[in-house]
């Protein structure tokens, strides 16, 4: 696929990439391990954060058994929100802050393990909410020093965040969603239990699948590392670093595996190998846009989530009005993969083979569309929404949805081609509908 001069040195471009993980524990029961672990970290008073829809499972309940007959307390906070938001993130913050806890355990998908990570900084550095929040919305100011240890068990197949630096919510008086950023917030230890994945719904388990396949695709072809401006100093290099050598390994594991398993896991819940190698390409796409970043699905997805009025999908058990996030990623994607194939059709052509697209015959100049029109065959074989008019938008929305988005430089600035505030509409118009 003739991808090694995608990492030629440019003038004042990055001359090295880093490498950062959590530590991490794979295998059907590890959530039972939590106990011996936390109590290896020198943990003894702990809080264990997860949701309302998960206190009353088992996972929650092995975990808490496990870190209880390890001797250690626990206090259980079980009012994550999903999609947290500023407020969200304060509430526990303050939780958190009273509990004299010398660690963190999180239970549940991404809201709750990145509420964790936010409640652990609060918590261990006070500071005006703000102040850590990504730039230019907030103060981006570094994180002061280490955090306490953070034991994190996803219970979903997707977002990865148990790997990553980020947490992400909304903040209320901008309707936007943003971020803090910052190694210092990967969790210490990742316990990934494939078999959460087992009685997820259909639609929770194709939703989180496609943040995977994305997570994949938009690390693999972002802006390569050598191209971004070498940082000022070493220590600043950003975690968004660009592809890079090591998260392309991440990346191509992750699509081949969804190319084979992700529509059987959807089709069949009682396909536990298709669900448990889908656990094993989300921790492998979140180890890889950990340590590469996302790009233009993910910058866009902010407002097609931020904006919802109406759209309530089947399988998620809020009453309120919610797009998830891989459906707010993925009814952007084959606009975006079309519209940055341009920029390094080898990349979007070899992900689209890994993905399981027939190339016979492709052209550089076909890598978007193959891409793309593999995208959204398996969208349509899970039952996906089709396109940003799939889950309640229309034409007159579209300038709504780029002001929202526009802000998130971070990730635009990641996608390998230009994209000014004209081509987001531009991309936001392609992705109305799809077939
Ligand atoms: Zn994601």
């Amino acid at each position: 696929m003739g991808c090694c001069h995608y990492y030629a040195p440019s003038d004042g471009g990055d001359g090295a990439f880093s490498i950062d993980l959590s530590a991490i524990v794979f295998g059907a029961g590890v959530l039972r391990e939590a106990g011996d672990h936390a109590a290896a970290l020198g943990l003894r008073r702990v809080a264990l954060l997860t949701d309302p829809h998960l206190a009353g499972l088992p996972h929650v309940a092995a975990v808490r058994d496990s870190l209880r007959a390890a001797g250690i307390d626990v206090v259980v906070y079980d009012e994550v929100r999903i999609e947290p938001t500023d407020e969200s993130f304060r509430a526990v913050a303050r939780f958190a802050s009273e509990g004299s806890f010398d660690g963190f355990v999180s239970v549940g998908g991404g809201s709750v393990i990145d509420t964790c990570k936010a409640a652990n900084l609060y918590s261990t550095y006070p500071a005006e909410f703000l102040s850590y929040v990504n730039a230019p919305i907030g103060g981006g100011q570094a994180v002061p020093g280490p955090l306490k240890p953070h034991i994190a068990c996803p219970t979903t197949c997707g977002t990865g965040s148990e790997c990553t630096g980020i947490a992400i919510f909304d903040l209320l008086a901008m309707r936007a969603k943003t971020g803090i950023v910052s190694r210092r917030l990967r969790p210490s230890l990742a316990l990934i239990d494939p078999s959460c994945t087992y009685t997820l719904p259909r639609n929770v388990v194709a939703a989180s699948g496609f943040d995977v396949l994305s997570h994949a695709l938009e690390s693999y072809t972002a802006v390569a590392y050598t191209r971004r401006k070498a940082p000022a100093r070493p220590s600043l290099r950003p975690m968004s670093q660009g592809a890079n050598p090591w998260s392309d390994l991440g990346c191509r594991e992750a699509l081949t595996i969804l190319g084979r398993h992700l529509e059987r896991a959807v089709a069949d819940d009682g396909d536990r190998e298709a669900r448990s190698r889908m656990m094993w390409a989300a921790t492998l796409a979140g180890i890889a846009f950990g340590n590469a970043g996302c790009h233009a699905p993910h910058g866009m997805s902010y407002s097609v989530s931020g904006l919802v009025r109406d759209f309530r999908p089947a399988g998620y058990p809020d009453a309120e009005p919610i797009v998830p996030h891989g459906m707010s990623v993925i009814v952007n994607a084959p606009a975006v993969f079309r519209y940055t194939a341009a920029a390094c059709p080898e990349r979007h052509l070899a992900a689209a083979e890994w993905l399981g697209a027939d190339l016979r015959g492709a052209m550089p100049e076909d890598a978007g569309e193959v891409v793309a029109g593999r995208i959204v065959e398996l969208m349509k074989a899970t039952a996906m929404p089709n396109g940003i008019a799939g889950v309640g938008y229309a034409t007159e929305d579209i300038p709504a949805l780029t002001e929202g988005a526009y802000p998130q430089r971070r990730l635009f600035d990641n996608a390998p081609r230009a994209i000014s505030r004209d081509d987001l509409a531009e991309l936001y118009r392609s992705a109305l509908k799809y077939w």
